[in-house]
């Protein structure tokens, strides 16, 4: 006969059950966290390409991923009108440099293109040209030795 209160008691005790039960979901973050642990697998690794870096300061200039090939080829050998020799790779963009002085028609070594010098945007090294067309279409022509692939 005198259960029946005791159960009515354990029925007062619910509401603070709920705040155990409110309570119960933290330990959850903890177990989110190992999915991101599990999830930076393969795609980050692959979609990091190789970085091109200043050789001088290490500043990211562009990645292998903008490779581009020029009059059906990726590197070049050219003379500028002093003589002097320059192996420069192809390259569609370059956020890694900053411009320097007007473009030029002169000497251009791609014809129908001008070109703008290149600078490390960090330490202002000369790492090649910005050649750019007409129709807007442009390129750089990065001087190899002057920079250094980083692998990701
Ligand atoms: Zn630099």
């Amino acid at each position: 006969m005198g259960t029946p209160l005791i159960m009515a008691d354990c029925c007062r005790g619910t509401p603070p059950n709920r705040f155990v039960y409110l309570f119960r979901p933290d330990p959850k973050p903890g177990k989110v966290r190992d999915e991101p642990i599990a999830a930076p697998q393969d795609e980050t690794s692959v979609t990091a390409a190789d970085a091109v870096v200043c050789r001088q300061c290490l500043h990211v200039v562009t990645s292998i991923a903008e490779h581009q090939t020029v009059n059906g080829a990726h590197a070049h050998t050219f003379a500028n009108p002093e003589g002097i020799v320059f192996d420069i790779a192809c390259y569609r963009d370059a956020w890694g440099c900053v411009y320097v002085g007007p473009s030029s028609p002169q000497f251009t070594w791609f014809a129908g293109c001008v070109w703008r010098i290149a600078v490390c945007a960090n330490c202002h090294v000369h790492l090649g040209w910005r050649f750019s067309a007409v129709e807007g279409h442009f390129f750089h022509g990065l001087i190899i030795n002057r920079l250094i692939v980083r692998e990701a």
